[in-house]
């Protein structure tokens, strides 16, 4: 599978300099040069990396990359920094980025980054989560509706129970990522709930089950001990 990167950067002769050298290296890459663009580009189209310039025309890399996170967004980023620029660095992987490079950079180092953090997100077992709007989530083939509670596959709702649904859109915005009981207690259930982990594990086993049914939906792995995984969809 061809890799594909979107890179959102202003200056024509970086860009260029991105667009050929990771081109050469095989993977496939779209490149634009303004912000706004740049956020729709992201949010309509799905990338397996997305290499983010901070001072951008229209919005900044910082805006793209807050907005992406918080449509559920997951894609991996690497912001493109100022070599002093310490505090946007910081500032950046508070949002959400992946992993920064310093400009100016060396070809080599910059590949290496781009392998690393793809060979990362692979890690994930597949799920590909995408946001096309705030309303939606894409899971694979699973649509998850946030605002209105439910959740379709191949065009049929999925019966869910209110707290399933938050342990669902919980998991989905964690794709690959080990869950622990407890953070799903917290979030779902709040801090103060007094029901134990057995209330979890009820709730997870039979939102399990409502996903197996379909083969196409993803589909949450147990973590004995510890906790649950959404992984992708189940190809037999
Ligand atoms: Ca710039």
């Amino acid at each position: 599978m061809v890799h594909q990167i979107l890179v959102i950067e202003d200056e024509p002769t970086l860009s260029r300099l991105l667009t050929y050298n990771l081109g050469q290296e095989g993977y496939s890459v779209q490149a634009i040069d303004h912000g706004g663009e740049g956020l729709k580009m992201a949010l309509r189209q799905s990338f397996d990396l997305i290499l983010l310039d901070l001072m951008l025309p229209g919005m900044s890399g910082f805006d793209i990359l807050n907005n992406l996170r918080k449509q559920g967004v997951l894609t991996p980023v690497i912001i493109l920094t100022a070599r002093t620029a310490e505090e946007e660095v910081v500032q950046g992987l508070r949002y959400g980025a992946d992993d920064y490079i310093t400009k100016p950079f060396g070809v080599a180092e910059m590949l290496a980054r781009v392998a690393a953090v793809l060979r990362r997100s692979n890690s994930d077992d597949g799920v590909t989560v995408v946001s096309t709007d705030e309303n939606v989530i894409r899971a694979g083939e699973l649509l998850i509706y946030p605002e209105k509670y439910e959740a379709h596959l191949n065009g049929e709702s999925i019966p869910l129970r209110p707290k399933e649904f938050e342990v669902l859109l919980y998991l989905v915005r964690r794709p690959g990522v080990v869950v622990t009981r407890d953070d799903l207690m917290n979030v779902v259930w709040g801090f103060d709930y007094i029901g134990g982990q057995r209330t979890v594990d009820v709730h997870v086993s039979s939102l399990r089950k409502k996903l197996e049914m379909n083969q196409d939906s993803v589909q949450i792995d147990s973590i004995r001990g510890v906790g649950y995984k959404l992984i992708g969809t189940v190809k037999k």
